[in-house]
């Protein structure tokens, strides 16, 4: 029996002389989320080319209960053994055989089985770098959302990626814009394929325009109510301070073996331009679509073919018009502080991420103000040396050291 790999929608398998069609196999990580959701969507509307093999989630249990009744998959994860067992007879009840599996060893598990062909990468946070390193170990066709994994652990992820021989595909919208703009042969290196620079687009948020002093006061609703996207609240905190654009120059670095130095931000407010690839003949090629991201999902489930994904046709007369200015460092430090921490790189990136999580989980709790984000993140930085990160403990040292700091933050303003 050989699967037969060439095609990227049904997998076709060899059984005695007779090709049999199978949808591919897909797992979700964080299939409760703004991403897993919009993936699952994508799923549902071709059932002959995808099966959700298994969906995970983390607090809201009943949504994962439905998706589970909603998509069969053969496995769903939860964190704690007490949610699984709960979970468990709630599956047997609707009548459904999917089994439980507890904790990030179940994450690892659903990652790497042999029966999956894809990896849906959309937990949030330094949380899906095991899972996520696990499907890459095994060879899977990876769709990364979960950019702070890459972010944390870049060197050792491509290197991972490399010796499995995994296809790594883009959903952050930015990047996957870029993979669709560059040439197949984009890790021939940038300047050997004619590529002068990137240009990566962001909106600006929801503070691109608030007045200075009323930065200091804004809420984590306000931080949360981003103009063009619906997305989870870590990743909305991230695009209100711009973290989020550091953290994509970061993956951007690492995804296309670009320097820093190679990536340019470019406010665009509409976000209708996803990013932008500037070749040395003058050339610029672009990505648009509507802000949606069933489109980079879409993309890369069905990659290198085309699929519906639900999003409707783009309407350039509506948009009317596209514009572009230059990023503010002033009043966005955390772009500042990325792309130091790009420069710098080794332990740094790793550190900025986990800092910056501490500090978001901070705020969205309202303990931190907005602007304390940023004065946190810098002082990890500023306390701790750069090291270099030769493997994964390394990695999550440099983490946990981020994460204490921060924490010592915290405590020392009463927080
Ligand atoms: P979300 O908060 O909506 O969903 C996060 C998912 O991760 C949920 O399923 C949750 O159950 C799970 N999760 C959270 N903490 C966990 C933990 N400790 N262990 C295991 N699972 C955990 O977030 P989202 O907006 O879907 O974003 C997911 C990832 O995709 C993030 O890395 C984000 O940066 C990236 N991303 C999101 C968007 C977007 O439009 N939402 C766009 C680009 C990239
Ligand atoms: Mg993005």
């Amino acid at each position: 029996r050989q699967p037969d790999r060439r095609h990227s929608g049904v997998r076709r398998s060899v059984v005695d002389g007779r090709t049999m069609s199978r949808p591919q196999q897909i797992t979700v990580l964080g299939a409760t989320g703004s991403i897993g959701l919009s993936t699952l969507d994508v799923i549902a509307r071709h059932p002959e080319r995808y099966q959700a093999f298994a969906l995970s989630g983390f607090t809201r249990l009943s949504e994962l209960l439905a998706l589970c009744v909603r998509h069969t998959p053969r496995f769903a994860v939860v964190p704690q053994a007490a949610a699984a067992r709960s979970l468990q007879d709630d599956l047997r009840a609707a009548g459904l055989s999917t089994r439980v599996l507890v904790g990030e060893e179940g994450l690892c598990q659903v990652a790497a089985d042999p029966e999956v062909d894809a990896v849906m990468a959309a937990i949030v946070g330094a949380a899906g770098l095991r899972p996520t390193l696990a499907a890459v170990e095994a060879g899977k066709k990876i769709l990364l959302a979960n950019k702070e994994a890459l972010v944390m652990s870049g060197a050792l992820f491509m290197q991972a990626v490399r010796k499995s021989g995994s296809v790594l595909l883009p959903i952050d919208s930015e990047h996957n814009a870029i993979f669709q703009c560059m040439p197949a042969d984009f890790a021939r290196g940038l300047s050997s394929v004619g590529v002068r620079r990137i240009l990566l687009t962001a909106s600006g948020g929801p503070f691109r325009q608030t007045p200075m002093a009323e930065l200091a006061h804004v809420s984590p609703d306000q931080a949360c109510a981003h103009p063009n996207w619906s997305m989870g609240r870590k990743i909305s905190v991230d695009s209100a301070s711009m973290m989020n654009k550091g953290l994509e120059l970061i993956e951007a670095c690492w995804l296309f073996d670009a320097k820093p130095s190679q990536v340019e931000v470019v406010i665009h407010p509409q976000s209708v331009i996803h990013s932008l690839v500037d070749y040395i003949d003058g050339s610029v090629l672009a990505q648009l679509g509507n802000p949606d991201m069933r489109t980079p999902i879409s993309n890369a489930l069905a990659w290198p073919e085309r699929i519906d994904s639900g999003v409707p046709p783009l309407d350039l007369f509506a948009i009317a018009r596209l514009d572009f200015q230059a990023p503010d460092e002033e009043r966005f430090p955390c772009l500042r502080l990325a792309r130091q921490a790009a420069e710098a790189g080794n332990s740094a990136p790793a550190m900025l991420n986990a800092a910056n999580e501490v500090a978001v989980a901070a705020f969205l709790d309202g303990r931190v103000r907005y602007l304390e984000i940023a004065s946190i993140i810098e002082e990890v930085l500023n306390l701790e040396p750069v090291v270099a990160l030769n493997d994964l403990d390394a990695v999550f040292t440099a983490d946990a050291k981020a994460r204490l700091l921060a924490e010592q933050w915290l405590s020392r303003h009463g927080r």
